[in-house]
């Protein structure tokens, strides 16, 4: 299978606990000049950064985007429905996305700006995604969903949703958080949370686009 590598590597630990809260970030700070302190309690999620999974280097020159993006669009990765929720397979998946998207698609990097595994952990998807995120005032151009990367940041879940599986407690959770801090990050509103099928004729992101209502909701919760 894909990730018989993972297997035999180190067990995970205890979910990551949260570093920061929002308003003691850049763009946080930003937002309370103006915008309501919008998220101030929300926190900041662990994300392991490329250099924590081992990603290689971009094959060409990655983009980014001056200003905030003004949506995010939920994807899945369509791997394997893996039961191992381990932080080692969150990093394999992270290096067989980057994989296939340089070698099969011919892309820069990973397509997505983030990805959720199923046993909750957070890696950045795109190089300097995670610097971004954190200063909170531009983003980096992903390569997720056709007519909307200019303005969107593109979040992908491990696994696929698209023929039966519901997404693993963790995971949800992680997403949520995710999106909340982004959203905090970024003054995104909470009903500026899509799917991928929104911009084009995709079965991305399965049961995801269903559970959006209750992702909006879920994340709205959070910013307060
Ligand atoms: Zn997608």
């Amino acid at each position: 299978m894909l990730f018989a590598g993972a297997a035999g590597l180190a067990a995970a630990t205890a979910l990551p606990v949260a570093a920061h809260t929002a308003a003691a970030s850049q763009g946080a700070q930003a937002g309370q000049g103006g915008q309501a302190g919008q998220g101030a309690r929300v926190v900041q999620p662990a994300i392991d950064t490329t250099a924590q999974w081992g990603a290689r280097p971009p094959d060409g020159t990655i983009s980014l985007v001056r200003r905030r993006p003004a949506a995010l669009v939920v994807h899945h990765t369509v791997s394997a429905n893996t039961s191992d929720f381990s932080r080692a397979q969150a990093h394999s998946h992270a290096r067989w996305v980057q994989a296939l998207h340089q070698d099969d698609n011919g892309w820069v990097d990973t397509g997505y700006n983030f990805v959720v595994s199923r046993g909750g952990y957070l890696t950045e998807g795109r190089h300097r995604s995670l610097e971004t995120l954190l200063g909170g005032t531009e983003f980096v151009l992903g390569a997720h969903t056709s007519g909307a990367n200019d303005f969107a940041i593109g979040i992908s879940n491990e696994g696929a949703y698209h023929d039966g599986a519901v997404p693993p407690a963790a995971q949800w959770a992680s997403l949520v958080r995710l999106c909340a801090y982004a959203a905090a990050q970024y003054a995104i509103p909470a009903t500026e949370i899509y799917g991928h099928k929104d911009f084009g004729n995709t079965l991305c992101p399965g049961v995801f686009h269903d559970m959006l209502p209750q992702l909006r909701d879920e994340v709205a919760a959070a910013l307060g």
